[in-house]
This record gives C-alpha cells, structure tokens and sequence, in this order.
C-alpha cells in the first residue's frame, strides 16, 4: 500500500469561523470541537502564548498590535498557522479541524485556500458567519470579564451578566484588559475595514453560512448544526 494512502481516510469537517468581537466564536468552535472530535486553531490562543512564551523582538511588538486592537501581519499568523496543520493533517485520526477568528483579511483568505486545496481539503471546507450588529458587539466586550483563576471568559449576555464569580472555579472575576472602550471601537473599525471583505470573499464563494448570533449559546449551536447538515 503506497505510504500515502492512510491520509486518505474519512472526509474531514474543516469549519472556519467568523463574525464580530464578542460574538461568541470561541465558544461555538468548542462546542463544535467536543462534537466532532476536532483540532482547533484559534489566532488569538496562539498569538497570546507566542507572546507569553518568548521574549524578544517579535513578541514585544506582537504584544503592542494585540493591545491595540490592530491586526498581525499575515506573513506572521501563516507561520504560526502553517505548522499547526501540516500536524494535523499528519495525524493518522485526524476528524476535522475548526479555525477561530482567522483568516482576518482578504490576503490571508487567498492564503488559507492556496494551503487547504494543498491538503485537499477545500472541497470539506464551511465558513460559519455568527452575526451580531456592531452595538452588540460593543455592549458583549465592553463589559465582559475573566476568572482571574483559571482564566476563562465570562461572556456579557443571557445569564452571565450575573454571575459574581467564575462558574467554572469559583474564582474572582476581573475585567479583561482588551475590553478598553477605545480599543473596541478600533477593533469595530478593523472588523468593518479588513474582515467583512473576507465574509464577502466567502459569501461570493458560496462557502459562507450565516447564522444569527443574537440568541442563547445552544440556539446559536442548534443553527450551525443544521447549517453544517444542510450544505453537507
Ligand atoms: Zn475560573
């Protein structure tokens, strides 16, 4: 048997997804995860460790971009990026991967089909938008908070709002540094600017499924399974 042939197992479910700060991406790509048994990759996980882990000039100047709400250059996302999948489409039970909150311009869109028709893996591929408006968007992270324990992101919505510790740990709860009103408005701009030409690119594709975000973590979850089912 040619050495290649274990790579060509089951169809993989590659989801990419997109949609304003705060619009609960992170969440859904988890719930998914658990579901599908998928890798993840998401940009702003790897970016914070890159600039926890080392200390020099690419770090430091990292760790400024991300105070600010600006975008990564793509050359330094890819690089991160590329590594990840070409592990995991070396995994020999490899499911499916979902990618959270990348690609973030149209450059790296481009850059994202090139390496996913290299992986063969384009045709499996879905781009989920979670849409909330951008006043949603602006009331969910400017006053969401973090467990200072175990780090986890208490959402600004639903029955979160209450919560007075972590429900996870019990831990106090601190608001989260990038949730400076300034740096939102500018992450707002950003999205407007650099994404939403990337959700059109998808939408001409007709790879993009939109779903409304504005509802509870499960209904939002129920619409992606359907989506997911529906374009199969
Ligand atoms: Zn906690």
């Amino acid at each position: 048997m040619p050495r290649l042939a274990i790579f060509k197992t089951m169809n993989p479910l590659i989801i990419i997804i997109l949609g304003r700060p705060g619009c609960g991406k992170g969440t859904q790509a988890k719930l998914l995860q658990e579901k599908f048994g998928l890798d993840y990759i998401g940009s702003g996980d790897l970016l914070r460790e890159k600039v926890k882990a080392d200390h020099n000039f690419s770090s430091s100047k990292l760790k400024a971009i991300l105070d600010r709400g600006d975008l990564v250059p793509t050359f330094l996302i890819f690089s991160i990026w590329l590594g990840k999948i070409d592990a995991f489409k070396n995994k020999i039970d490899f499911k499916g991967v979902v990618i959270d909150g990348c690609p973030r311009k149209l450059l790296e869109a481009r850059l994202m089909e090139d390496a996913l028709a290299w992986y063969d893996w384009l045709e499996y591929t879905k781009v989920i938008l979670i849409d909330i408006s951008a006043e949603d968007s602006y009331a969910r992270l400017t006053q969401r908070r973090m467990c200072e324990k175990c780090n986890g992101v208490i959402p600004y919505f639903g029955h979160f709002k209450d919560l007075t510790v972590c429900d996870k740990c019990g831990g106090n709860l601190i608001k989260r540094v990038d949730d400076d009103p300034e740096a939102v408005r500018h992450r707002l701009d950003v999205f407007d600017l650099e994404i939403q030409p990337v959700i059109d690119h998808y939408g001409k594709s007709g790879l993009l499924i939109k779903v409304d975000g504005d509802r509870s973590i499960e209904e939002v979850h129920e619409s992606i399974m359907t989506a997911l089912k529906i374009n199969k």
